[in-house]
């Protein structure tokens, strides 16, 4: 028997859940493939039931194949791409040591933010948004910071450009530091060979190139990266990303070390299932051939693109708001009236640019078609 009284002030009585369907053609989330849902709607085993286990070991391998790594430690994090990126900072990070990070939008400051939580002693190199760091300015700036570790973001979602990875790895072997590198709007969309690139640590998350709801994370370490854990004077300090930890959940062991999001594991491998089938590759050029198609329409419209050509990502661009214009009012009209989601800009960059996503699924010609449609009636 109750002797307490319930508090029915909270007791909302409400209508089955009912969303809007989404274009979602902003920076991410990007709709999920069907086969993805529907996969996802799997009733959950628990977490070490075989089955499971065998499901956990082919997300391991397809990860390793989208990022071209042969990475015993290649797993997905629970949690969004922020977890992912706080597990390589997390794991190899130890009080004092110098970590360089590449700053040139707003996912650089987010690393800086983070190595200094995990006490790092942070440098930055910074460029103009937009820009990318060539060869010689980073070994000027190894040579003067002499880091252990250097971060980049590849696709830099904030501004959309991409930066070229090609020759970073060797430098970084020669500074004798580990390279560590944000794929989150690049895996799945933008060509990636981690090994031959020699990168030490990567994520990236689910909701974008791979075309999965978000929540399960890619994270990759490479052996070096990997002894300087094993070498670490003190504990990783952050539990539940602890890859000392995960590692035995993930690997022979099998111990328990937190619940699984069993249905995101799902989603996950019948994303990395799907891109298997077409072949990484094809992926790749599926993504540059619709956002050219996509450059093209916009042009079209008399618009122009903030970044460079060269450096423009397949997956993520920036659009230069006409002057006079009001950003954030065209891209609610988008959204209420076409159902595109289209993103706005953010720090720098707030109120100067759209984003525009065509991520994994989305990267098809009819987004394009139906974008440019609603922008030609928006803007008319
Ligand atoms: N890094 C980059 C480049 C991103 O674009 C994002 C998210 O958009 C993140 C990190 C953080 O990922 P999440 O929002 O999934 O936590």
């Amino acid at each position: 028997m109750l002797t307490s009284s319930i508090n029915n002030t909270t007791r909302l009585q409400l209508a089955p859940l009912k969303i809007p369907t989404r274009l979602l053609l902003g920076p991410g989330p990007s709709n999920a493939h069907p086969a993805v849902l529907q996969a996802m709607n799997t009733p959950p085993v628990g977490h070490l039931d075989p089955a499971f286990l065998g499901l956990m070991d082919e997300i391991q391998t397809l990860l390793r194949y989208v990022w071209q790594t042969e990475n015993p430690l290649t797993i997905a994090v629970s949690g969004t791409g922020t977890a992912a990126m706080e597990a390589t900072i997390a794991n190899v990070t130890e009080p004092g040591d110098v970590v360089l990070v590449g700053v040139n939008g707003y996912f650089g400051n987010r690393l800086v933010d983070m190595a200094g939580r995990y006490g790092a002693d942070v440098r930055t190199i910074t460029k103009p948004w937009g820009q990318v760091f060539a060869l010689d300015e980073l070994r000027t700036a190894l040579e003067t910071h002499r880091p252990a570790i250097l971060a980049l973001v590849n696709a830099e979602t904030s501004t959309g450009a991409r930066q070229p990875l090609e020759g970073v790895g060797d430098l970084c072997r020669e500074f004798d530091c580990l390279l560590l590198v944000d794929t989150v709007t690049s895996l799945g969309g933008v060509p990636l060979f981690l090994d031959e690139w020699k990168v030490d640590l990567a994520y990236s998350c689910s909701q974008k190139g791979l075309g999965c709801p978000p929540g399960a994370s890619p994270f990759t370490m490479s052996p070096r990266a990997v002894e300087k854990m094993q070498q670490r004077r003190t504990k990783v300090a952050n539990w539940y990303l602890d890859m000392t930890l995960l590692s035995k959940y993930w690997g022979q062991e099998r111990t328990y070390h937190h619940t699984a999001p069993i249905n995101l594991y799902y989603a996950l491998r019948e994303a990395l299932r799907l891109i298997a089938e077409e072949g990484i590759e094809n992926c790749w050029m599926r993504h540059q051939k619709n956002v050219e198609y996509l450059w093209e329409g916009l042009e079209d419209l008399g618009l122009t693109m903030h970044v460079e050509r060269e450096f423009r990502l397949p997956t993520l661009t920036t659009v230069c708001i006409p002057e006079g214009l009001d950003g954030k009012v065209i891209a609610r009209q988008v959204l209420m009236e076409h159902n595109i989601e289209i993103g706005g800009g953010l720090g720098e960059l707030a109120g100067k640019v759209w984003r525009v996503g065509l991520m994994g699924f989305n990267s098809r010609p009819e987004s394009v078609d139906r974008l440019l449609e609603a922008l030609r009636q928006v803007l008319a």
